[in-house]
């Protein structure tokens, strides 16, 4: 969904926005892991538009001023945000700081709504007025706390927000494999892609007729094009700093949302952090499929490459499934190795067994290793079907309710008959009494 991020100096009423914009019926999107603080992103929807709103207060830590703070809170939701509202208390007027955070919203040339907050009655609508003095177009006047008129203003954000893209299957969009590179700060991600584009054409010119975001780049390797997924966010990565670690979580989130395949980084170097094992889950819950790339190899001693070969398997618990390859992004040791990893996952991600094989394999199973029996009764695997691709995903009707356990060894035995290396596989129950 879109992001439409809330800026403004403290106290100006950005969190009575937020909450007056999701209303109450509203879900709160889903605790982002990591996240300290209160939550700050939310589902919204106006007049049937889904958007996300994030709430960019509280978020950096003061200690270089507030103007600085202001400026970099104004510069992140810069990064993340299709649309920025940019709140201003009406009745104190525009501040210093206020002006300088304009300064950054219009050099960045996103979209931004004038929000005039505490205009709580009309004597106080000339207090509004005077807001047109920032010089980035109408103020919208409203009260947070009263409600009054934030219908105008959200109608003001949908129009400022882009096209909804068409539904379309990832087939159906034809054009490059989408791929999103991921990892923590400092793994190398952008030393990575400077690599690509650097040893590789970078395929400037775009498929007429396809919709192409510049904050990607095509990269030709491997005789073929491959589109990476938010580049202009991994090359300005200054941005990931302190207090940054939530837009890092929801940057990831938005470049999964548009690939059909990531590569998490890993730093080979260093001991394998709960920030990677989360970004490997993200893909996980994604249904995207998985290449894992252990940069830095370069560094490894000898001791350090026998602890990886033995542990590894076992830290990667939920994802031992993926391709992984050994890099170095510094010299471009294993760089060949990436596209075969990419192209193994991507087949996985889009195998479809055919419903008579499965039946036959599911049959086998029960028969060589059936359910333990619980409470008397035996539940068995009655029918299977795959519903659906990238990720595969199988519907099983079963006469009971299949132990964590045992779904668990199903979808190692899947793997082992099938294949499904590199993609996350989505096993679905269906009771039948
Ligand atoms: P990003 O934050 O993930 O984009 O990471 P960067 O690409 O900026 O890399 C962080 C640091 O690690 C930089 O100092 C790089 O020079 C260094 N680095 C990246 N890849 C490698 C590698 O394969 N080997 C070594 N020795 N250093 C690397």
């Amino acid at each position: 969904a879109p992001v439409v991020a809330v800026v403004g100096r403290p106290n100006v009423g950005k969190s009575t926005l937020v909450n007056r914009i999701i209303g109450r019926r509203e879900a709160v999107v889903e605790d982002v892991p990591g996240v300290t603080r209160d939550r700050v992103a939310y589902d919204a929807t106006w007049a049937g538009r889904r958007f996300t709103v994030v709430d960019t207060g509280g978020w950096l830590p003061d200690e270089t001023g507030l103007a600085a703070a202001i400026a970099e809170q104004a510069r992140l939701a810069v990064d993340l945000a299709d649309v920025v509202m940019f709140v201003v208390d009406a009745t104190v007027g525009a501040t210093d700081v206020d002006e300088a955070v304009v300064e950054i919203l219009r050099r960045s040339g996103k979209p931004v709504v004038l929000v005039a907050n505490k205009v709580d009655d009309v004597a106080a609508e000339s207090d509004a007025a005077a807001l047109w003095s920032l010089g980035i177009g109408e103020p919208y006047p409203v009260s947070a706390l009263h409600g009054r008129s934030s219908g105008d203003l959200l109608d003001a954000v949908l129009a400022a927000l882009p096209e909804e893209a068409p539904a379309e299957t990832f087939e159906e969009a034809g054009g490059p494999r989408r791929v999103a590179l991921l990892g923590r700060p400092n793994v190398g991600k952008s030393s990575l892609l400077n690599k690509l584009a650097g040893e590789n054409r970078a395929v400037v010119d775009s498929v007429a007729g396809t919709t192409r975001d510049p904050i990607d780049e095509e990269i030709e390797l491997g005789g073929k094009v491959w589109r990476f997924i938010d580049t202009a966010g991994i090359r300005r990565r200054h941005r990931e700093n302190q207090g940054a670690d939530f837009y890092a979580t929801l940057r990831t989130q938005s470049a999964l949302e548009r690939a059909e395949v990531a590569v998490v980084l890993v730093d080979a170097d260093e001991p394998m952090a709960e920030q990677d094992l989360r970004i490997i889950s993200m893909v996980i819950e994604s249904g995207r499929a998985l290449v894992i790339a252990y940069n830095k190899w370069d560094l490894l001693d000898e001791e350090r490459r026998h602890y990886l070969e033995r542990e590894i398997d076992r830290q990667l618990h939920n994802a031992r499934w993926a391709p992984r390859v050994n890099i170095s992004a510094k010299t471009g040791r294993h760089m060949e190795k990436l596209v075969p990893g990419l192209e193994t996952a991507l087949e996985g991600w889009g195998t479809r067994v055919p419903t008579s094989k499965l039946n036959q394999f599911f049959a086998d199973l029960v028969n060589s290793h059936p359910h333990p029996i619980r409470g008397g009764k035996q539940p068995k695997i009655l029918f299977a079907t795959q519903a659906g691709v990238r990720p595969p995903r199988f519907v099983l009707f079963t006469s009971g309710f299949l132990e964590e356990g045992y779904r668990r060894f199903i979808e190692r035995r899947l793997r082992e008959e099938f294949g499904f290396e590199g993609t996350p596989l989505d096993i679905t129950m269906k009771i039948r009494e």
